[in-house]
């Protein structure tokens, strides 16, 4: 039997806290999109009604078909979760271009391209959600992060305005933003002194909080009445400083 409940699209969903999210969003009846690279690993997840499609979020198109796809058996998107990123930390003047430039290509123009996929359709059916996932690193700098600050604070930079200018369409924009969570984020940290440093802090926190902890918050935001439009949630292990 088809599910009742709207479309979730879910970007990064192969690992932690997407792949929490979709989890969580299927035993609740959802029928969800799962995009990622890794296509495997979401085609491995044993959760009811899914569509799976391999995207690299950095190209649109990718995004397109993959919605276009999964809107003609489960309806319009209802909620885009922009969750795919990546953290390579370094000091800016040590930080290779190409990490810099994977920065802001993943965590800034892969979560406009979600964006832009869905945003006239909600529009003109005026109904919708938006979350992004942004950090506390988008709310205060901190060291080795230049480029993973300037891309989340630009993210909700973007998120907001793009909410002042759509919510008199009904269309909420939600940015969440957690501080540690265990998950397989500092894979893309390459330089070992800068991890051990971050693994202190990470460690002292017995690695923070978990990504089900930041799906429980997203499941929450989203299932409020529509009116009700929490706009940004700053979520962090009661610990962390
Ligand atoms: P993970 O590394 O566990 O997951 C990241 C996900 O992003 C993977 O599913 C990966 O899938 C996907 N991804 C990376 N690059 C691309 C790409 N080019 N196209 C599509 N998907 C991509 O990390 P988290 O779960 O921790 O991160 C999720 C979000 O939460 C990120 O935006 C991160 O910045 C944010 N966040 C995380 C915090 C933490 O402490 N963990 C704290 C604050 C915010 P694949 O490789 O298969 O493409």
């Amino acid at each position: 039997m088809k599910p009742t409940k709207p479309l979730v699209a879910i970007t990064g969903a192969s690992s932690g806290i997407g792949k929490a999210t979709a989890k969580l969003f299927a035993e609740k009846g959802y029928p969800v999109l799962l995009m990622a690279r890794r296509v495997q690993l979401l085609d491995e997840m044993d959760i009811g009604h899914k569509i799976t499609a391999k995207v690299d979020v950095t190209d649109i198109e990718q995004i397109r078909q993959a919605i276009k796809k999964a809107e003609a058996v489960y309806g319009p998107v209802d909620l885009l979760i922009n969750n795919a990123g990546i953290m390579p930390m370094d000091k800016y003047v040590d930080q290779s271009l190409k990490d810099k430039y994977d920065t802001l290509d993943v965590n800034i123009k892969g979560v406009v391209n979600g964006m832009d996929c869905v945003l006239k359709d909600m529009n003109a059916r005026q109904h919708g959600t938006i979350i992004n996932l942004s950090s506390v690193a988008g709310r205060w700098t901190s060291i080795d992060h230049a480029l993973y600050n300037g891309a989340k604070f630009a993210v909700n930079a973007i998120t907001e305005q793009a909410r002042r200018e759509n919510a008199e369409n009904n269309v909420r924009f939600t940015l969440i933003e957690p501080g540690m969570v265990d998950t397989n984020l500092l894979d893309t940290t390459t330089n070992q002194e800068v991890l051990d440093a971050y693994l202190i802090n990470k460690n002292r926190l017995k690695g923070g909080l978990i990504a089900k902890d930041i799906a429980d918050a997203i499941l929450y935001t989203y299932e409020l009445p529509q009116h009700i439009s929490i706009k940004e949630l700053l979520i962090t292990h009661t610990q962390q400083k």
